[in-house]
């Protein structure tokens, strides 16, 4: 491993200024689990590495808002969210995402921050936090902006971030009244990374959808909205079981699907006309079924 400075500032601001726009080989590091494995196979040789450990306590609080939303520090730990009372009775969708969600160990020291940067498009909160209308707070030289969770990826391993910004939160609306659930279907154990992953949030007018939200993980170069899928869904009855045949059906047409170690295009479209409605079912018996095959 080549020689790299360690930098370790302590507050939010100087760690923004020991970034560079210009130079990809200056990088943040949050938890460092993904960071390790990509100077561990060569893929990132880092001539600085910035920890954001040491910088304001603040930014890896969990806390729940006077509207209701949940706002996540960009340094909060996956552990944290997986582990927190309000994560599980405000957002069990969330809170059940985490339990197989990679190992405890990862968990333990990977942050939300490096996890939504990262942008590989396997990851299960992506779409999870996606479907749930989530917003990542972003902060650079200039100050912040805010924007969904869902155009923060642009493609494998690319986002919207600037070399000098930093995510720095998640503010996640409250699931209150929203059915969801999302599953990851893995082709080894259930914590292995998902050969395709569905998200799916209902917003129930009875037992008929009023909105739904559906994003699909592990199938392309980004998590990406199943809006053909969503249109079938909207004004449906949930339990409709040709609905959801269709809406599983439309979902694998609109996409161009990419296969990879995990399974073919063809597998994880199948599974996704099939799980799609799993799915659905899952988050109208809340959560109760099986969430991971
Ligand atoms: C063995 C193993 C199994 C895994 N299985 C799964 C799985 O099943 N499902 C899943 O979803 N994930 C899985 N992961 C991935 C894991 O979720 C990520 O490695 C982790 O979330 C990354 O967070 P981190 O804080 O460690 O990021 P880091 O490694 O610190 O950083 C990752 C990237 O984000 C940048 N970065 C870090 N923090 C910030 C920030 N605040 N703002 C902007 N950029 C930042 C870094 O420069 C780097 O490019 C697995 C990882 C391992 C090692």
């Amino acid at each position: 491993m080549a020689p790299f400075e360690l930098a370790r500032p302590a507050t939010l601001q100087d760690a923004i200024a020991l970034l560079d726009p210009e130079d990809p080989d200056i990088r943040p590091v949050g938890g460092g689990t993904a960071v390790m494995l990509m100077m561990k196979a060569g893929v990132l040789r880092p001539t600085r590495l910035v920890s954001l450990a040491g910088i304001e306590p603040e930014h890896a609080r969990l806390g729940v808002g006077a509207d209701g939303a949940l706002r996540i520090g960009g340094l909060a730990r996956l552990s944290a969210l997986e582990h927190s009372v309000a994560v599980r009775e405000g957002w069990p969708m969330l809170a059940r995402t985490l339990r197989t969600l990679s190992n405890v160990r990862v968990r333990h020291v990977a942050t939300v921050g490096g996890n939504l940067a990262h942008a590989d498009p396997h990851m299960d909160l992506p779409p999870v936090l996606s479907a749930l209308g989530a917003r990542v707070t972003v902060t650079g030289p200039d100050g912040t902006r805010t924007l969904p969770v869902e155009d923060l990826s642009t493609g494998y391993y690319e986002t919207v971030l600037a070399r000098d910004e930093l995510v720095t939160a998640v503010d996640v609306p409250a699931q209150a009244g929203r059915a969801g659930a999302y599953m990851k279907v893995t082709t080894r154990a259930a914590h292995d990374w998902p050969a395709l992953g569905v998200a799916v949030v209902l917003d129930l007018d009875g037992e008929q959808v009023r909105d739904a939200r559906v994003f699909v993980g592990a199938a392309t170069d980004r998590p990406t909205r199943l809006a053909g899928a969503e249109a079938l869904l909207r004004g449906a009855a949930a339990r409709d079981d040709a609905v959801l045949k269709r809406a599983g059906e439309a979902a694998a047409a609109e996409l161009d699907i990419v296969g990879d170690p995990h399974g073919s295009a063809s597998y994880k479209k199948h599974l996704l006309s099939v799980y799609l409605g799993r799915a659905v079912r899952c988050a109208l018996a809340g959560g109760a079924g099986k969430e991971h095959a």
